[in-house]
């Protein structure tokens, strides 16, 4: 600060009779932490002028102790009580190191076992202050106690209650003042133990019983049976509902809560209001779809569910047993759910996402989720995690196995959310917390979290033998009451209920149970919704759709598609793109991916289809072919041609992704389950990243609909080919994706030319069905110079799952067949020019899955006299397609006719990393697939 700035500052009369120590030990505890002074002293100091921040402390304190001693003279102040202020200060720092660390006392574990570390900063010893001055008045600074005053003793008596009750509350590591008064304000305004009505009370008590309940009643009718029961973790039920109704209350239409299979039987019952009847028939084992189905404890369900504010929807997203990666699901289909209402702030959608302790501190994807939260492409307003936290995971005891951290929720510390440690023991704490955790996201838009400290009273699942690891934490859960009892005795106690009331209320709903039909007071039958799945139910590959588009209007595309607006200055390079795609529009020149891609995008968004498409680095495309979003160079500004393509056309929105192939792709396949009239596209760098993505892979786009019934449109661009690029830039793994093809589950395709990709992507939005599409995209032949359409060739409007031979060759002179896929291709067809062999044709399969059995019957027709018909790829012979499509050519080829292979030998590694070793293996793999 300069001099003569912090001279006026102290000389400003708010100083008279001021002591330079007690200010300059407010300062210190201000520039620790701004919420640490009264909002007086907060006020003043914010007035520094800016700078004050980086002068040393021991600078401003010499101007202090200066400034002071003159103002004392001045005054002739004697009156001034050094002592009383400096210990004034103390208390400061006492409230403020509860504030920080109050946590660490805080009565959580409802076994009493955590060893907690004794704080040192939470004794008033430790800050200096004695027995004595505990009956000495001093003023509270920022705490919110409802009074300006008061004797230490009642001060450190009200932090004991608001900082190491059943909540411990962490948040001082948020950056924003406002965030931290806020949840001050909640906190410390209400002593940390709010007051519930009786109705309430005895709500939670009810739901209590419930969540005992149908644990109780499961065990007892389906002894040794799997259900991953809530017991100990009971407080859940009242947690998700009250979570619910101050949502509903709020504004919220829609909740969509992701969970693993702890408690999920119970959420299902009690909270979203599922049959009893039909849990038990599963129970039983009974089938009641024709789909392979999944256990019980995975399946999703959807209902409405009443509140004061209106009814809310509720959807519980399916979910393998891989803990964890629901969470982007969720986020993805909240972030669908928001685009279709219009929400862009996230108050009409709430994400609830409920971990388990191991899990969320040992799965990488909670990382991935947490830093989507506040970017452009996957914000959802802030969602509200649940750690069902039984301080064991399978058998793997809490800290020194399970993690490296205190708690299990630190990485939600990455994007500063606050953490609510509350302890499960207590259901009016959850519930106090629960309502802090809606108000905080509803009104900062950011991610929270709930740490339900809870136990396991059971094994993992219920076979399981739980003494046999941890004998001692099973000992102590063998003697603890269960919290239904706990809080009905609390609530007899307090002559709230009766002991006959709770035998009612638990008689009443075993009662329930027996009936068989729902069991939730605020469950409604779904309202119609706004999106409408049905036509996309039950249709076949080849159900008719509509994809007529003239030259005339993919003309009038490619002019809208590349008007830049005056003074936008293209990158040269990028300039010359835009010069030649004007020629294309024009049909001077012949189209390439990109321009075809594109208009393919703008003949969409015309007829009002929504698209969605994200990627790392999709806006400009890895290999600058895209350029959809256009940077000025003159401010960095970017323009989205796409958007202007008609008055009433749907919305389009691009976005590079963050630097995530799991959250990001799991997010995307939530945005498609969940949104059918979007055309959801995720684009990867290169296609073999998409391996870090496996488990959506596996457990979701391959099998959902399989699974669950849940369809899904997702488009994954996957760049592919063998350009001599290495292991790890060659090969998008087509093997994978197709030996995971089964059920006409999605569809994959290796499109070779503009035409294909523009009829691709329309077909994958256009035709009636929603499946995923696996497209193996190219490199190199983004600018090859055969790889060119022309606007008629789009307006056929179809999408060729077979490309017969394209050159004059005589059918009757042909003695081999050389299938393909991809960019070999033009491999081949250079080869066969340049060699001009007239006996050899060449085949494209664009469409690997489905197998295109009757296009190929149709293209094989003039070939019907062929003996020796050759599969050719680039890719080794373990990956690729052979292995896992070569029935499917077997079947294609006449009788008696052999199939052969041409393509590099079997590897381990996708590709080699030499160039010239590729070369060579290149050009061995096109002479065998010619010489016959
Ligand atoms: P939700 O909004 O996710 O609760 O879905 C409401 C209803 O729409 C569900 O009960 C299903 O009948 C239907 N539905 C939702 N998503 C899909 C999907 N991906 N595929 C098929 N039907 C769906």
């Amino acid at each position: 600060m300069q001099e003569g700035a912090m001279q006026a500052w102290i000389e400003s009369s708010q100083f008279a009779g001021g002591n330079a120590a007690y200010i300059e030990e407010l300062f210190e505890l201000y520039l620790d932490d701004p919420t640490a002074v009264s909002q007086e002293w907060r006020e003043l100091f914010d007035t520094l002028p800016q700078g004050a921040y980086d002068v040393k402390h021991s600078e401003i304190r010499e101007q202090f102790r200066e400034a002071a001693k003159n103002k004392l003279k001045q005054a002739g102040s004697g009156s001034f009580n050094a002592e009383l202020a400096e210990k004034q200060v103390r208390v400061l720092q006492l409230i403020n190191a509860y504030r920080f660390r109050g946590h660490q006392h805080a009565n959580l574990d409802p076994l009493g076992l955590w060893k907690q570390e004794s704080v040192p900063d939470l004794d008033p010893n430790y800050h200096g202050l004695s027995k004595e001055d505990m009956d000495l008045e001093f003023n509270v600074g920022s705490l919110m106690i409802g009074k300006d005053t008061a004797k230490l003793n009642e001060i450190h008596k009200a932090l004991d209650a608001i900082y190491c009750g059943s909540i411990g509350a962490e948040y001082m590591h948020i950056v924003s003042t406002d965030e931290k008064r806020w949840i001050q304000q909640q906190l410390e305004s209400q002593l940390g133990k709010p007051k519930f009505s009786t109705e309430e009370r005895k709500r939670a008590l009810k739901e209590l019983v419930a969540a005992d309940g149908l644990e109780k009643y499961l065990g007892s009718k389906f002894p040794g049976a799997k259900r991953f029961s809530l017991e100990g973790g009971d407080a859940l039920v009242p947690l998700i509902k009250s979570l619910i109704r101050r949502a509903g209350v709020h504004g919220a239409k829609e909740v969509v809560i992701g969970m693993a299979h702890r408690g999920r039987l119970n959420v299902l019952i009690n909270v979203l209001g599922k049959k009893p009847k039909e849990l038990f028939d599963e129970f039983a084992g009974k089938n009641t779809t024709d789909k392979a189905g999944d256990v019980k404890y995975h399946m999703g369900f959807s209902s409405d569910f009443e509140t004061e504010g209106g009814n809310v929807h509720l959807a519980l997203a399916f979910n393998p047993s891989h803990l964890e990666i629901v969470n982007p699901v969720v986020m993805g289909s909240v972030r669908a759910r928001m685009d279709r209402r219009g929400c862009k702030d996230g108050s009409k959608a709430l994400p609830i996402t409920i971990h388990g302790d191991a899990a969320i501190a040992g799965q990488g994807v909670v990382q991935e989720t947490f830093n989507l939260s506040k970017t452009r492409a996957y914000g959802v307003g802030g969602s509200i995690r649940i750690v069902v936290n039984n301080q064991v995971g399978f058998t793997t005891s809490k800290q020194e196995d399970a993690r490296s951290t205190q708690y299990c929720t630190d990485i939600a510390k990455m994007v500063q959310a606050p953490i609510f440690h509350v302890n499960a023991d207590d259901p009016e704490a959850v519930l106090f917390v629960s309502q802090l955790a809606v108000d905080y996201r509803n009104t900062f838009k950011r991610d929270v979290v709930i740490d339900l400290v809870c136990y396991r009273r059971h094994g993992h699942n219920e076979a399981d033998e739980p003494n046999a690891t941890q004998p001692l934490m099973y000992q102590k859960i063998k003697k603890h009451p269960v919290p239904r009892e706990i809080y009905a005795k609390r609530l007899i106690e307090e002559k709230i209920v009766e002991e006959d009331d709770v035998k009612g209320l638990m008689s009443d709903y075993r009662d329930a149970l027996d009936h068989g039909e729902c069991v939730v007071d605020e469950w409604r039958p779904m309202e119609a919704h706004s999106v409408d799945w049905s036509p996309y139910i039950d249709n076949d590959w080849d159900v008719a759709y509509d994809s007529k588009i003239t030259v005339d209007e993919l003309k009038d595309l490619g002019h809208k598609v590349t008007a830049i607006p005056a003074g936008f200055k293209l990158n040269s390079r990028v300039a010359k793109v835009y010069e030649e795609r004007v020629k294309m529009a024009k049909g001077d020149r012949a189209l390439d991916w990109g321009m075809a891609e594109t208009l393919a995008y703008a003949s969409l968004v015309k007829s009002g289809a929504r698209i969605r498409m994200t990627g790392q680095d999709c806006g400009r495309g890895t290999f600058f072919h895209r350029h959809a979003v256009l940077h000025n160079q003159k401010d960095a500004a970017t323009f989205l041609p796409l958007t202007k393509i008609d008055e009433k056309q749907a919305p389009i929105e691009i976005y590079d992704s963050v630097l995530s192939e799991e959250a990001v792709m799991a997010f995307e396949y939530g945005y498609a389950t969940a949104e059918p009239n979007t055309l959801v596209i995720w684009e990867a760098q290169f296609g073999d990243f998409a391996n870090g993505a496996q488990v959506v892979i596996d457990q979701f786009l391959s099998s959902g609909e399989q699974k669950w019934g849940r369809l899904c449109g997702l488009t994954l661009l996957l760049p592919h080919g063998y350009e001599g690029q290495g292991p790890e830039h060659s090969s998008a793994r087509l093997e994978r994706f197709l030996q995971l093809s089964a059920d006409h589950n999605w569809s994959v395709c290796v499109p070779s030319t503009p035409a294909q990709v523009f009829n691709m992507i329309r077909r994958q939005q256009l035709r009636p069905v929603r499946r995923p599409l696996i497209v193996m995209t190219p490199k190199s032949l983004l600018r090859h110079a055969d790889a060119v359409s022309s606007l008629e060739d789009l307006a056929d409007g179809k999408f060729h799952n077979v490309i017969g031979e394209i050159d004059k060759i005589n059918p009757k002179k042909v003695k081999r067949v050389v299938f393909c896929s991809g960019k070999v291709y033009y491999d081949l067809l250079a080869a066969r020019r340049e060699r001009e062999l007239d006996n050899v044709a060449i085949i494209r399969i664009e469409q690997l899955y489905p197998f295109p059995h009757e296009e190929m019957a149709e293209v094989l027709k003039e070939y019907q006299h062929v003996k020796d018909f050759v599969w050719c790829q680039e890719e080794p012979q373990n990956q690729g397609a052979w292995y896992c499509s070569q029935h499917h050519f077997h079947a294609a080829i006449p009788d008696g006719a052999k199939l052969s292979y041409a393509g590099r030998a079997a590897s381990s590694s996708p590709a080699v990393g030499y160039a010239s070793v590729h070369k060579e293996q290149q050009e061995k793999l096109v002479n065998e697939a010619l010489s016959i």
